[in-house]
């Protein structure tokens, strides 16, 4: 679990502004170079550059949640207006979607990018489904958390032939686009035969019918885990998160309350039409449709259970997944930086969707690689502003390491005039650093 950090109490909203003016002066400043002849131009620029305010630079234009803009605030860190960070100056480059390796790979060793190369791995669900069916298979006793699932793109024929053993037939599934999100797409059903062909990229997976209730109602839990190195592989479980309750009941799957997504699926966008549903009427998050896990820790301990062994539970099922990708990720990385990186470029928020049968069991559902960050309304600000205070302190930005990082790239390139390895020696933070470094 992370330890739950002091609020920073930094006066980000002077900083965002005088960050504000010393831009808008540089500015005016370019307006008047525009007549000057290329002599006088150049110690202008110079003078521009080095003007830029010091500090820890985020690169927001491809993110859209406030919550991220505000906590970047609260640190005193400096927003990188350039327009997808293509002048490559920012500190932190934070973005909603995905990124390509080629991205990636342009970072120089004290910049940090909110996402690894090949999370696909984690995120679809065909190749999510592969790795575990595949660890499943060299350690069952291990690796038993995924409802049993088959990808219909390649294993339609053993699908249909497990429907036909006493243990597969009369079963209930769920059939889910691999790339599917907020329950779109999905088709619950007792005949899958009759729908196995009709699904291109879709997995088809064994639906739980005992799910542990809330007041009746099915749930599941959104886990928050930040993982900072896939070289030196680093995983954080964030204490808070959602519990994310029905509208409606849950009933059994039968043929006449299958369609009634608001008994059977538990998203955030799909029960939030509903007119049962409850917003919660403040940020403690023990009341409404979506609740908080130090309410879910009472409900557990009134229910007879410890909550340190479901949260060992969690936590193992969550190293596990996190292990079978590892290969993928950690190939990905090295891609991108076959030489002289720390480990540390990438970073990445995931959203584990997780579901608890009767007997506390947790489910791996789906991993999200870009799990929301809205905080519209009281809970999902205080949870999620809280998770993005603590992923931004785990990351401990200093400003010196991008002046390590400078000293090293000129050593680098010393070394590679003269041929051989060198030492490189920096200053870093008023401490002398030696690094040792073998020459590509
Ligand atoms: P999506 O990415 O579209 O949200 P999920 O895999 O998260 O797809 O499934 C959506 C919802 O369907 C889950 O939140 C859960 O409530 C329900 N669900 C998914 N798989 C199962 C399953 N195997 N057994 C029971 N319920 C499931």
């Amino acid at each position: 679990m992370w330890p739950i950090l002091e609020r920073l109490r930094v006066e980000a909203i002077k900083q965002k502004e005088s960050a504000a003016a010393t831009n808008s002066t540089t500015k005016r400043g370019e307006s008047g170079v525009g007549s000057a002849n290329e002599i006088d131009t150049k110690p202008k620029e110079k003078e521009k550059q080095t003007k830029r305010k010091r500090g820890i630079y985020i690169n927001l234009t491809q993110c859209k949640y406030d919550t991220v803009r505000t906590v970047a605030a609260q640190r005193g860190w400096l927003e990188d207006e350039d327009d997808k960070g293509k002048k490559n100056l920012f500190t932190v480059y934070w973005c909603d979607g995905a990124v390509t390796k080629y991205r990636v790979a342009q970072l120089k060793n004290h910049q940090r990018i909110n996402h690894f190369p090949g999370l696909e791995v984690l995120a679809h669900k065909t190749h999510l489904s592969q790795i575990l069916n595949k660890m499943e298979k060299a350690f069952p006793s291990e690796y038993n958390f995924m409802p049993k699932t088959f990808i219909l793109s390649r294993h339609v024929e053993p699908f249909r032939a497990y429907c036909t053993t006493p243990n597969g037939h009369k079963k209930t599934w769920i059939f889910k686009p691999s790339t599917g999100a907020c329950g779109k797409g999905i088709v619950l059903t007792k005949d899958p035969l009759h729908w196995a062909n009709d699904f291109d990229d879709t997995v088809v997976q064994e639906y739980i019918t005992n799910p542990l209730l809330i007041e009746g109602k099915k749930f599941d839990m959104r886990v928050y885990v930040l993982v900072t190195s896939v070289r030196h592989l680093s995983v954080f479980m964030y204490n808070e998160g959602l519990v994310r309750i029905c509208a409606v009941p849950y009933q059994q799957p039968t043929s006449a309350n299958m369609d009634n997504e608001c008994v059977h699926l538990t998203n955030y966008s799909i029960n939030k039409e509903h007119p049962n549903f409850s917003p919660g009427e403040s940020d403690a998050g023990d009341t409404g449709s979506k609740r908080d896990f130090r309410w879910f820790n009472r409900f557990m301990t009134e229910n007879g259970q410890n909550p340190k062994d479901v949260w060992a539970d969690i936590s193992d099922v969550i190293v596990k997944t996190l292990i079978a990708a590892h290969p993928t990720l950690s190939h990905m990385y090295k891609i991108c930086f076959p030489h002289s990186n720390a480990g540390f470029t990438c970073f990445q928020i995931l959203g584990f969707d997780i579901l608890f049968d009767t007997q506390y069991r947790p489910w791996v559902l789906e991993v999200n690689q870009s799990p929301s960050l809205r905080g519209d309304t009281p809970i999902d600000f205080r949870i999620k502003t809280g998770l993005l205070q603590e992923t931004m302190q785990i990351l401990n930005l200093r400003l010196s390491d991008e002046e390590r990082d400078q000293d090293l790239q000129q050593a680098r390139s010393r070394a590679r005039l003269l041929g051989g390895k060198f030492e490189a020696a920096s200053k870093s933070g008023g401490k002398h650093v030696k690094t040792h470094m073998a020459v590509e």
